[in-house]
C-alpha cells in the first residue's frame, strides 16, 4: 500500500470542488483521513450518504484538528470566514491551501486570519463544470488539468517542502501543477475564465430581454452559438458574483481592451471590412485548434463535455 502524501485532509465546503477534491485524493490514496467541515446541514447529510468523509464536522476548527492539509473549497468571499472559523483548530506545521478562483484576494484573507507557523499556500485548479454541491463533483475532474499554486516569495526550506509536498498532492490526483505570483494569476484568469463568464452571462440576458424574440424561441433554436453560453451561464451565481467582486481589477482592465475590441468589430461590419473580419475569425480558429492540441479541450462534439459526469 502507497504511503498517503498527508496522513490527513480536512476540507472546509464540501461542494462541486470540495467533493471532487475528497474523491479524487480517496481514489489515489493520496490522503490517508479526511475529514470534511460543511455549514450547511442539508448538505451535511448528502456527504454523509454519499459517505464522502471519514470524519464530518459543522465546525471547521474540530475538522482541521491534527490535520496536516486544510483545503478551503467555499465561494472566494466566504473564505475569511471560514478561514477564522478554522484557525483555533489548526496544528503548528499545517499546510493551509484552498481552490477559490481569484488567488490576489484569498492570498490577503488566508494571511491575516492564519496563526504563526501555518504554511499557507493558495491554490486553483482550473477545472470545474456549471454544477453545485457534493453530488455534482467526481474524482476524475482534475486529470490533466493545471492546478496554479500561488505561494509566498518565501525561499525558506520548510516552506519550500511545504510547497512541494502540495504540488506531489495535486500531481497525484492527476492534475499539472504551476507556480505564479497572485497577482498575475488574476489577470491570466480575467482573461481566460472571469470575462468569458461575464460575456456569457450578459448575451443570455440580452437575448431572454429582447423583444421581438419570444423566450421559447431562444430555447428552440439555441443549438448554435448560444447554446454554450447557456451552459456557462448556468454557473453557481455565488460563486461569480464572489470572482467578480474580488478581482474587479483585472476584470475592469481586460472588460476595457475587449470592449474597445468590440468597437473596432462593429465598425468592420459597418464599413463592409470582410478582409478584417476573416482575418481575426482565422487567427481565433488557429487558437483553438492550439488548445485542442495541448490537451486542454476535445474536438469532440459538445466539445466532449459529457465525458467523465457521472
Ligand atoms: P459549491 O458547489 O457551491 O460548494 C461550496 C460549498 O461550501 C457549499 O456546500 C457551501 O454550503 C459551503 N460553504 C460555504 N461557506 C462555508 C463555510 N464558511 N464553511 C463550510 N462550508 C461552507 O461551490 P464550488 O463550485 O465547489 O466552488 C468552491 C470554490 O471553488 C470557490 O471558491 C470557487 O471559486 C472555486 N472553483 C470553482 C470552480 C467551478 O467550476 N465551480 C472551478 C475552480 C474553482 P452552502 O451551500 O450552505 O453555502
Amino acid at each position: 500500500m502507497v504511503q498517503p502524501i498527508y496522513a490527513k485532509m480536512a476540507v472546509v465546503g464540501c461542494g462541486l470542488i470540495g467533493s471532487s477534491v475528497v474523491r479524487a485524493a480517496r481514489e489515489a490514496g493520496a490522503a490517508g483521513h479526511i475529514a470534511i467541515a460543511e455549514t450547511s446541514e442539508a448538505a451535511r447529510a448528502r456527504i454523509a450518504e454519499l459517505k464522502l468523509a471519514d470524519s464530518l464536522f459543522a465546525d471547521a476548527a474540530e475538522a482541521v484538528a491534527d490535520a496536516d492539509l486544510v483545503v478551503f473549497a467555499v465561494p472566494v468571499m466566504s473564505m475569511d470566514a471560514a478561514a477564522r472559523a478554522a484557525a483555533p483548530g489548526l496544528k503548528p506545521g499545517v499546510t493551509v491551501s484552498d481552490v477559490g478562483s481569484v488567488k490576489g484576494h484569498v492570498a490577503d484573507v488566508l494571511g491575516a486570519a492564519m496563526p504563526e507557523g501555518v504554511h499557507v499556500i493558495p491554490g486553483h485548479p482550473i477545472a470545474g463544470t456549471e454544477q453545485s454541491g457534493p453530488d455534482a463533483g467526481f474524482a476524475e475532474l482534475f486529470q490533466n488539468r493545471w492546478t496554479i499554486l500561488t505561494p509566498d516569495a518565501r525561499e525558506d526550506v520548510p516552506y519550500r517542502e511545504a510547497v512541494q509536498r502540495l504540488a506531489d498532492f495535486w500531481t497525484a490526483i492527476g492534475a499539472r501543477v504551476e507556480e505564479m505570483d497572485a497577482r498575475h494569476h488574476d489577470l491570466v484568469l480575467a482573461i481566460t475564465s472571469h470575462l468569458p463568464h461575464l460575456i456569457a452571462y450578459n448575451i443570455v440576458g440580452t437575448a431572454a430581454d429582447l423583444e421581438g424574440v419570444t423566450e421559447s424561441e431562444v430555447m428552440k433554436y439555441s443549438a448554435g452559438g448560444f447554446r454554450d453560453f447557456t451552459r456557462i451561464a448556468a454557473s453557481d451565481p455565488t460563486m461569480w458574483r464572489d470572482v467578480f467582486l474580488t478581482n474587479k481589477d483585472a476584470v475592469l482592465e481586460v472588460l476595457g481592451r475587449f470592449t474597445e475590441d468590440l468597437q473596432a468589430l462593429s465598425r468592420a461590419i459597418r464599413w463592409g471590412e470582410g478582409d478584417k473580419l476573416f482575418e481575426l475569425f482565422s487567427r481565433t480558429r488557429e487558437i483553438r485548434r492550439g488548445i485542442v492540441a495541448m490537451g486542454q479541450e476535445s474536438a469532440e462534439p459538445n466539445f466532449g463535455r459529457d465525458r467523465g459526469k457521472h
